[in-house]
């Protein structure tokens, strides 16, 4: 039996006033039973949201890391071992802003997938494809090929450990959903084809959905067999919506 994820992708947005206000929200909410929670917000805003939700079923991630645990010169950049000691459990890597806008490529996504393992994080694994891919009838094989480089690396087990995220890329913020039925199609795809490596593990993995999810549409793509919950972008920025998409989740 998966327990449904829902995690809130909070972006580059907030202050620490907008950050604190959320957080009031947040801690109001009235969360369902058997589903796993988590914000990933700025960075900066890390310890703020850990101390703030003690006590709550919420847990923190961050948003991306470096590709490497150990600490160096790396001006800028967040290792997943201090992510780790702020307090998170989770990281979402290959975010497809992350891959489109700051050119994250498969191995680079590989490889803090890699350093979260090893720093006892759970990775988020974000995949799908862009409207020009799906459009050419291309989905499985983006999606396969964004699978394939941490299932050579990982296996099965590596992707249980963590979490994938299918979130389309023409969903993402634009207001555009997949439907349940299109969005089924490509998780049932891709539990299939991590069932061909390993029947077992494929069934323990988290496969969530992610793409424009508000609070009038996460039951019907919730209620899907192979969506194991959501990551939500804009509707995390308001407490009450999140918690009605959490409360979804919670109903299926
Ligand atoms: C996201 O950024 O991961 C996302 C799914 O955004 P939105 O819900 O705003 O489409």
């Amino acid at each position: 039996m998966r327990r449904p994820l829902v995690a809130g992708n909070w972006k580059m947005h907030g202050s620490r006033q907008s950050v604190d206000a959320l957080l009031n929200g947040l801690v109001e909410q009235e969360w369902p039973e058997g589903v796993e929670l988590m914000i990933a917000p700025p960075a900066l805003y890390i310890d703020r949201c850990v101390d703030r939700l003690q006590g709550s079923p919420l847990s923190v991630g961050g948003q991306t890391c470096a590709t490497q645990a150990e600490p160096g010169a790396l001006t800028g950049e967040i290792s997943p071992a201090q992510l780790r000691d702020a307090g998170c459990g989770y990281v979402l890597v290959g975010h497809s802003e992350r891959r489109t806008l700051f050119g994250e490529s498969d191995a680079v996504v590989c490889k803090k997938f890699a350093a979260a393992l090893a720093c006892g994080l759970r990775p988020v694994l974000c995949v799908g494809e862009s409207q020009a891919e799906r459009d050419a009838g291309q989905t499985a094989d983006v999606v396969a090929r964004q699978l394939q480089v941490i299932l050579d690396a990982f296996g099965v087990g590596g992707l249980a450990e963590g979490v994938v995220a299918y979130e389309p890329v023409w969903a993402i913020g634009t207001g555009l959903t997949a439907s349940p039925e299109q969005a089924q199609d490509v998780h049932a795809m891709i539990r299939a084809r991590l069932a061909m490596l390993d029947d077992a593990q494929a069934q323990d993995v988290r496969i969530v959905y992610g793409g424009s999810v508000k609070a009038d549409n996460a039951e019907a793509l919730f209620s899907m067999p192979d969506i194991d919950g959501g990551l939500i972008g804009g509707a995390s920025l308001n407490a009450e919506e999140f918690g009605a998409i959490a409360r979804a989740a919670g109903r299926v």
